[in-house]
């Protein structure tokens, strides 16, 4: 299905807004841009109307929100002659339908300024109409990148989720690109605000490894390891400005003793940052992976998949 990421609810006035320009159009609450918050929606868009879901919705390349095109009156643009201006592609929103683990109910159209906006809220939202967005019509439930249900989603929840260090999904689950020519194990990996989650099964059902920016420091966290357990981690990592790993062999090698706590299931290893430090390392890219041993060297679950995160 055609869709396009990067829309994103506007905390100032609520509505639906596109976050894919530098510009962050024109926001009613006061006048400034819009100001994200939460999660990544992905809508779809040139696909045929069917009894629930709604063609007609546009991008305003002025003020940037989404609004129905259905009407002779555009109103209420914050921008210029109070009308709202269509371009780029013609999206089909869901609307009527249940919301999944992967959609948000919510969502409405408003009489007043006929953009989309999110009406979970006790306050509706500024609008550019005046006052507060007024709902009218249908039940919009919008798609957006959710963490994967299983184990890459408890662990997303175990960090507190949205809120947490790793933030909202910026994609859905699948291989992990360029780093899946390391390992020929099955895996499944996915991409946060600010990190990421790879599911890695061969190294226990429920195993996951996650790292994630904290207080400017890049940590790797991975468990549970169970049914096995071992004396101590073997961590290895690149860490480059390239968007390719380097080559197998000149990644560090970190060795995790477990100390009295042993044998484990689970690690933790805060992870050298680049020259700077993290705050000043945009566009850095780490890669790793973890191997559990135990002290006679036996390791006989291998490398764990690659879990990698793009500093932004
Ligand atoms: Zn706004
Ligand atoms: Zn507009
Ligand atoms: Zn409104």
């Amino acid at each position: 299905m055609a869709e396009q990421p990067d829309w994103r609810f506007c905390v100032k006035c609520q509505v639906l807004f596109y976050d894919g320009y530098n510009d962050k159009g024109h926001c009613p609450a006061d006048d400034g841009e819009h100001a994200r918050a939460g999660y990544h929606f992905v809508l779809p868009h040139d696909v045929p109307e069917a009894p629930t879901s709604q063609a007609a919705w546009r991008f305003c390349d002025k003020c940037f929100v989404l609004f129905f095109d259905g009407y002779e009156d555009k109103k209420t643009c914050p921008v210029g002659d109070r009308q709202h201006r269509a371009a780029g592609f013609q999206f089909v929103l869901p609307h009527d339908v249940n919301g999944e683990w992967d959609s948000q109910t919510e969502w409405r159209f408003c009489i007043k300024c006929q953009a989309l906006f999110y009406n979970g809220y006790p306050n509706p939202g500024r609008c550019a109409g005046g006052d507060l967005h007024q709902a009218a019509g249908f039940h919009f439930v919008l798609p957006y990148y959710a963490a994967q249900p299983g184990p890459i989603a408890d662990r997303w929840q175990q960090y507190g989720g949205l809120t947490g260090p790793l933030g909202a999904a910026v994609g859905r689950a699948g291989p992990n690109g360029a780093a899946y020519q390391f390992t020929a194990a099955p895996g499944l990996y996915q991409g946060f605000e600010n990190g990421a989650v790879a599911w890695t099964p061969n190294q226990g059902r429920n195993m996951t490894v996650a790292i994630y920016e904290q207080a400017g420091r890049a940590v790797l966290d991975w468990g549970t390891t169970d049914p096995w357990n071992y004396d101590r981690f073997i961590v290895r990592w690149s860490l480059t400005t390239s968007d390719q790993p380097l080559p197998l062999d000149r990644w560090s090698q970190a060795d995790v003793s477990t100390g009295i706590f042993h044998p484990r299931t689970w690690g933790s290893f805060t992870l050298p940052s680049p020259p700077g430090g993290i705050g000043s390392s945009e566009g850095w890219c780490y890669y790793a992976i973890v191997e559990g041993y135990d002290n006679d060297g036996d390791s006989d679950q291998g490398w764990t998949y690659p879990v990698r995160h793009r500093i932004r």
